[in-house]
């Protein structure tokens, strides 16, 4: 199969990365009509094998290319992004196409409205070519959940590009896209990026404005980027960040660029790395082992000091995780009923309102989201509420204490891998839940302590003949975005 940039018969060498996109363009040495083009082309050349992307509107992402090519003539400036083509993954919102989050429920429901985050990445000149598959209302690790089927791993059809925002990564992997949104609960930006060898970031919890993105779990999802470098997701980071009335836990933070001082490497740093895994049984494949170690070795050689830091709770996230994440989602997804939201159950004579609700609910949800509506209801109902729920909410009070006194040491962040290995085999998990929340086992806790994590290429795994790339996780302090990105661009390779 092939496989990324410079492979589908490129006339001439063109830049990949948003950036280089962003600078030709602004200097007039490439048309964004010639991008859009590109773009349009991998998609229609790969995207029936890979299955990325959901919706395109070819039309619509010309049109937008002419008026960026139209305000360059004028001299104008179309922004930071201008002319990169961008995917979004299908739970934001649109006010065009249809905004799906891959489930019958909303196959063809039409937002009135656009997602902020979106509506900043067009203002800053991106191109949106299309939106993005995804697990049915951001639920999995694997994109096959989806109604639209599933999404396959760029580089390994048997495999799975990661989820919840498989889509968002493997078009971004085959260059469809040069950066794309997503959106990360428990790991949906971090383990994608880390299956398909890009670069993630989950930012602090209310960097991002979540208004337009479809509500899964309240207090743990957020919005951003994947990219093919750092820089990348850091000006999409720049662009998509900052105040935003609409969303009541946005921070009232001032826009800032990330992108301006990423290559100088921050001073006095020191970076703690934990291995919780070694005793949560989600384990770390060898490559993993391996990455780990070397990104340890090029930040030491680098000048930072690596110290171990234990996060003694770290193995309760994957429980309290899926009892806080179930719990919101069966109260966000009541909405979805056929009434007020959502598809319409067709009643047969002599049923009712309760026929119509269980209908829709049962027709238009599909057993994994059934399921964590029942399992979210289950952990508060009374009588079990203190024992789930309760619990639950204590066990995330105690790993964000365990963050936090990593940073309270002199971390500037902890490195850790970001998934147990490797992508998967397609199928593989799907009949076990058990084993298919394990891989989330490096990504939730940093929900549940509202912190950003940022997943950089670590190395890769040889499975099956194929050389599959794993990545590595960073995580920092809340709002430490910045260092974050420092770090992160001294592990990339170059
Ligand atoms: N895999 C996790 C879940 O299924 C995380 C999903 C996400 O971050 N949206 O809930």
């Amino acid at each position: 199969m092939s496989y990324g940039p410079g492979h589908h018969g490129d006339a001439r060498q063109m830049p990949e990365t948003a950036a280089e996109i962003a600078r030709a363009v602004r200097s007039g040495r490439l048309r964004a009509a010639e991008l859009v083009e590109r773009s349009l082309a991998r998609i229609e050349a790969l995207n029936p094998a890979i299955n990325a992307l959901v919706q395109v509107d070819a039309p619509r992402a010309r049109r937008r290319a002419a008026e960026i090519d139209a305000t360059i003539a004028r001299g104008g400036d179309p922004g930071p992004l201008a002319g990169v083509p961008a995917a979004v993954k299908d739970n934001l919102c649109t006010d065009w196409g249809c905004t799906t989050c891959g489930s019958e429920m909303l196959r063809s429901y039409r937002s009135p409205f656009t997602a902020t985050a979106v509506e900043r990445l067009e203002a800053a000149g991106a191109v949106i070519v299309g939106k993005a598959n995804l697990d049915e209302f951001g639920m999995g690790s694997s994109t096959e959940r989806s109604c639209f089927g599933p999404t396959r791993h760029p580089l390994d059809p048997t495999r799975v590009p990661g989820g919840s925002s498989g889509g968002s990564a493997a078009a971004v992997a085959c260059g469809m896209a040069a950066v794309a949104l997503g959106s990360d609960t428990g790991g949906s930006i971090r383990q994608p990026a880390s299956f398909c060898g890009l670069v993630g970031l989950k930012p602090t919890y209310g960097r991002v404005s979540r208004w337009g993105l479809v509500a899964y779990a309240s207090s743990l999802d957020q919005v951003g980027p994947l990219a093919r470098t750092v820089e990348d997701a850091a000006l999409v980071l720049s662009v998509i960040a900052g105040a935003d009335e609409r969303d009541g836990t946005c921070a009232n933070l001032p826009a800032e660029d990330f992108a301006g001082d990423l290559h100088r490497a921050p001073a006095d740093l020191v970076v703690g790395v934990a291995r919780p895994g070694r005793g949560t049984g989600a384990g770390e494949s060898p490559g993993m082992a391996l990455a780990m170690e070397r990104a340890a070795q090029r930040l030491r050689e680098r000048g930072a000091k690596i110290v171990d830091v234990d996060l003694p709770h770290a193995g309760a996230a994957i429980a309290a995780y899926y009892i806080i994440a179930t719990a919101e989602a069966s109260s966000n997804l009541a909405r979805f009923d056929g009434v007020r939201y959502g598809r319409r159950a067709e009643l047969a004579p002599g049923q009712g309102l309760a026929d119509l609700y269980e209908r829709s609910r049962s027709e238009g949800f599909g057993p994994e989201v059934r399921t964590r509506i029942m399992l979210g209801t289950h952990v508060l109902s009374s009588g079990y509420y203190d024992a789930y729920y309760l619990t639950a909410q204590r066990a995330r009070r105690r790993i964000k204490q365990d963050y936090d006194a990593a940073f309270a040491r002199g971390c500037a962040c902890v490195l850790m891998p970001a998934t147990p290995g490797p992508a998967f085999r397609a199928g593989e998990k799907t009949a076990d839940p058990i084993a298919m929340y394990l891989e989330d086992a490096y990504t939730v806790g940093v929900n549940l302590a509202g912190l950003p994590g940022l997943v950089v290429p670590g190395g890769t795994e040889e499975a099956g003949g194929v050389e599959l790339p794993v990545g590595v996780q960073l995580i920092g302090p809340a709002l430490g975005e910045r260092t974050l990105l420092r770090v992160g661009a001294m592990l990339e390779a170059r």
